[in-house]
């Protein structure tokens, strides 16, 4: 039995062919047409399949895939996604991969799969542990997973913790709400407030973390950032309170100049959630969407079955 993983990101659109045993048999990753619109979109995303199937001995049993925005997974539609993966609202995207290859597909949010895929590749133990992930990138994505599975919710958007409201009346998100988290904690936020109090742009995300202590604008960045993101992890805490919190994304990558500050401060603040990076990041989001491809696809089946 095989399965194929994908996960489409905003740069690039990674792809795994497993075993039975979930055992990585090929990987490959192509860039992903973001500027192209829909049509080459779904272009980048049947090169990695094809690219994958080449190597498959057989038919694969499913195809998993995490992509960006709203999803609902009983139809595999994308419900609601914005202009950073254009034309992709209202696609019907396990539809479309079903008609073309004749594979039983699951259609997942990124984060979702980039959740599962971490503690998947963590081990067993870590599928046990409620946990919440936040991802620290272009935007900030997050997902929940307690009890053995990702918490969808009613209306697709549980997790979706870059558009919790963090300052009522602040920034205008592209969301079209005021205040939102994406608009203070993600890097594309870090980059403009450090252009805003500079009038310079970073050359490298990483520079305002490395040089906080020599720069006094970018330490008050700095110091703005950690405080956003301990009250985020705060309300986390307070209404979820998971075994642990898993902060991954492009930030997350300097986070060498920055966690002990953010341990500090949860210190002072008494929150008590387990926080730790994500280690898997260029994998975890291929493999947790051939894990929810395998997952899925056979809860379906039970499902059938029953009734
Ligand atoms: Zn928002």
């Amino acid at each position: 039995m095989y399965g194929i993983g994908i996960d489409i990101g905003g740069t690039s659109t990674k792809g795994v062919l497993v075993d039975a045993h979930m055992e990585s048999i090929q990987e490959v990753k192509v860039p992903t047409a973001t500027h192209h619109g829909r049509e080459a979109i779904l272009g980048s995303l049947t090169e990695a399949i094809d690219a994958l199937l080449k190597s498959c001995p057989e038919k694969p049993d499913y195809i998993g895939v995490g992509s960006a925005g709203r999803i609902d997974v009983s139809t595999g539609t994308v419900v609601y996604a914005t202009d950073n993966l254009p034309g992709w609202q209202g696609l019907g995207l396990k539809k479309w991969l079903e008609d073309k290859y004749d594979v039983t597909t699951v259609v997942d949010n990124d984060a979702n799969a980039a959740l599962i895929g971490e503690l998947f590749l963590e081990g067993p133990v870590a599928l046990e542990q409620n946990t919440v992930m936040l991802t620290l990138g272009t935007g900030v994505g997050g997902a929940n997973y307690f009890f053995g599975q990702i918490v969808r919710g009613a209306h697709h958007q549980s997790g979706e913790w870059g558009h919790v409201v963090l300052h009522p009346g602040g920034r205008p998100c592209n969301c079209g709400k005021l205040g939102c988290v994406e608009q203070y904690i993600s890097g594309t936020a870090l980059n403009r407030r450090v252009e805003e109090l500079t009038d310079q742009p970073l050359k490298n995300g990483e520079d305002l973390f490395r040089h906080k202590d020599s720069n006094l604008l970018y330490k008050q960045v700095v110091e703005e950032f950690v405080e956003d993101l301990s009250t985020i992890i705060d309300n986390i805490s307070i209404s979820l309170d998971p075994d642990r919190i898993i902060l991954g994304g492009g930030v997350v990558q300097s986070r060498s100049f920055w966690w002990p500050l953010l341990l500090d401060r949860l210190q002072q603040k008494e929150i008590k959630t387990f926080i730790t990076p994500a280690v898997q990041e260029n994998k975890a989001g291929m493999f947790g969407a051939a894990y929810l491809g395998s997952h899925l696809r056979t809860e379906g089946r039970r499902k059938h079955e029953a009734t």
